[in-house]
């Protein structure tokens, strides 16, 4: 991936997470702390901070220099587990991965790190349908990636806050699958995949 695509899908995320940071509040609301789209936006407006004042050598050390700054600046459990995502992503695109492959090395490190799998209603239930839909050739819209985040509306929570209310996580789509429906269609408007 040329380090000018993984800029302009990192810019265009930063303009998505900005533009739905209080929906974003409301769907951690009922089934969490209310934070979620807080936490994003401030983690990413330090992202482009960095990004605008450094030169960055690839695309994999843009991942590796953003991811440090979510890490630090979002906190909560998205923080650590959306620098894993991107410390992945570094990884597999400095093996020289295509992007299903690095997405899919990022997914792995957000598993380990949130020692969560599919089906526990995170945003890991958006990272593994897209990965999939990539990796299979299917077509990837907005359309489909908007499916995989309404199907965690269905999914009772088991990781994360939600999972405190049990049977009464079901019927809310989990906010950092919504996020993570974000950071996808930027990566299609972007053309990184
Ligand atoms: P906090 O819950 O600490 O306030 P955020 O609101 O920023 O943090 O992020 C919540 C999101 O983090 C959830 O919607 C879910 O997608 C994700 N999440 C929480 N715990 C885990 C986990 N163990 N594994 C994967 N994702 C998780
Ligand atoms: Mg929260
Ligand atoms: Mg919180």
């Amino acid at each position: 991936m040329e380090k000018n695509v993984a800029i302009s899908w990192l810019i265009n995320f930063n303009e998505k997470i900005q533009a739905n940071s209080a929906y974003l509040n409301t769907l951690d609301t009922p089934i969490g702390d209310g934070d979620h789209g807080a936490n994003m936006a401030r983690g990413m407006t330090a992202v482009i901070e960095t990004l605008a004042s450094k030169e960055m050598l690839d695309a994999s050390e843009v991942f590796k220099v953003s991811g440090m700054q979510l890490l630090t600046k979002v906190g909560g459990a998205s923080g650590p587990l959306y620098w894993s995502a991107f410390t992945g992503i570094a990884k597999g695109l400095s093996a020289g991965q295509s992007i299903d492959n690095a997405l899919d090395s990022g997914l792995n490190d957000i598993k380990k790190r949130g020692n969560s799998d599919i089906g526990e209603k995170t945003l890991i239930d958006v990272w593994a349908p897209v990965i999939k839909s990539l990796s299979t050739g299917e077509r990837l819209t907005d359309q489909t990636i908007d499916t995989f985040v309404d199907a965690t509306k269905d999914l009772k929570a088991s990781k994360g806050r939600a999972s405190y209310l049990g049977d009464r996580s079901i019927g809310h789509i989990d906010p950092g699958a919504y996020s993570s429906g974000l950071f996808f269609k930027a990566m299609l408007e972007s053309g990184g995949a």
